[in-house]
């Protein structure tokens, strides 16, 4: 392992510097700062294997030459709702910030629009595109997969990726209601912090290398797989998170990005789907105070909380980022 030196900074600092990093490595000035607003807001809302932890992938994948630091989107209406973005090989983070405006005009004129991303680099949270929608005061969807990482039920060897998918609603006069969740039982960053600690995780989440059932997470780590939530049921969302971001974009499938990467730990090259809808345009004046009596009820169950609550309640508890970089770039700065 390199050596490495932690940072305890102000987030405008922190800002700075790995703004500062990620333009020796290669970023342009509006890449280095998309990347970085998205690795800071997820950790500013305590998300910390989204966030800095993924600097060194980020780094990895611009000094590999697989990622074009300075790359600009193609937005493309193939219909009036229909997007199709191309990502030219950057990182998603510009090219997000880049088709939000169109996806919310398009969304906001027609009722209804969905985009396309290919040909782009994902490596961070999926909340970052729902919540800025959902703000917007759109109902949104958004999923992408990865490198194979999950068995398919029954199987036991790696073939989705941990497929993510996130969804967004607008409320009134409150952070919008979002989930964001992996199709695997378990977050890996979850998985490393348990084999870190030495502590064992429950049945259903992993087997190892022998495709045995294991509660060692370790075992799932090296040489194992992590399986999908809910048996067959999270294994048919990974289908069908596959199917949306390459059957239907165009981007790779799973098995076919690892076939692809050059192994370097950043990003593979791949796409991601998202929708948005504008409820106001769906005949139901009445649906954001409907749609807020539902959150209240549910809310106020015994023992639920809502998706995504942690999160807005983490937000802006600390106003200092905590990260690493390796020795020798730190001594660059
Ligand atoms: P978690 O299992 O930690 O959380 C998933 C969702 O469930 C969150 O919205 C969370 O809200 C909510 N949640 C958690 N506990 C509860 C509870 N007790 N009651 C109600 N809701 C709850 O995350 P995952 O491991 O599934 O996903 C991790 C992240 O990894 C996601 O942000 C995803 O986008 C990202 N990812 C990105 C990939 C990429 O290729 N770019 C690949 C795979 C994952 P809250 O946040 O408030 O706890």
């Amino acid at each position: 392992m390199p050596k490495t030196v932690d940072f305890t900074l102000p987030v405008n600092e922190a800002k700075k510097v790995v703004e500062k990093v990620l333009r020796m490595k290669g970023c342009d000035k509006e890449n280095a700062r998309a990347v970085t607003d998205v690795m800071i807001r997820v950790e500013i809302d305590g998300c910390v294997f989204h966030g800095l932890f993924r600097l060194p992938g980020y780094i990895a994948s611009l000094e590999s030459g697989k990622v074009n630091g300075s790359a600009r989107p193609d937005i493309k209406h193939l219909l009036p709702s229909v997007l199709r973005v191309d990502g030219n090989g950057g990182f998603a983070p510009l090219v997000l910030e880049e088709v939000r405006p169109v996806l919310i005009q398009a969304a906001q004129t027609h009722g209804i629009v969905a985009a396309s991303l290919i040909n782009t680099h994902h490596f961070a949270a999926l909340w970052c595109e729902v919540e800025p929608l959902a703000e917007a005061g759109l109902c949104a969807l958004a999923c992408t997969n990865y490198l194979p990482a999950v068995a398919p039920f029954g199987g036991r060897r790696p073939f989705f990726g941990t497929n993510p998918m996130a969804f967004g609603w607008p409320r009134e006069g409150k952070p919008p209601f979002v989930f964001d969740q992996a199709s695997a039982a378990m977050a890996r960053g979850d998985l490393m912090l348990a084999a870190k600690a030495n502590e064992t995780v429950p049945d259903g989440i992993g087997l190892d290398q022998n495709g045995q059932q294991t509660t060692d997470p370790s075992e799932i780590l090296n040489g194992g797989v992590m399986l999908p939530f809910g048996r067959h049921k999270g294994s048919s969302i990974a289908i069908m998170v596959e199917l949306l971001t390459a059957g239907l974009c165009g981007a790779p499938f799973s098995h076919e990005a690892a076939a692809a990467d050059n192994g370097d730990g950043g990003p593979p090259k791949g796409g991601e789907f998202i929708l948005a809808i504008d409820p106001s345009k769906f005949g139901d004046p009445n649906w954001l105070a409907h749609s807020d009596s539902f959150f209240e009820e549910l809310s106020g169950l015994h023992g639920v909380r809502l998706p995504g609550s942690r999160r807005h309640t983490r937000r802006g508890e600390t106003d200092m980022i905590t990260f690493s970089l390796a020795q020798d770039l730190a001594r660059e700065l």
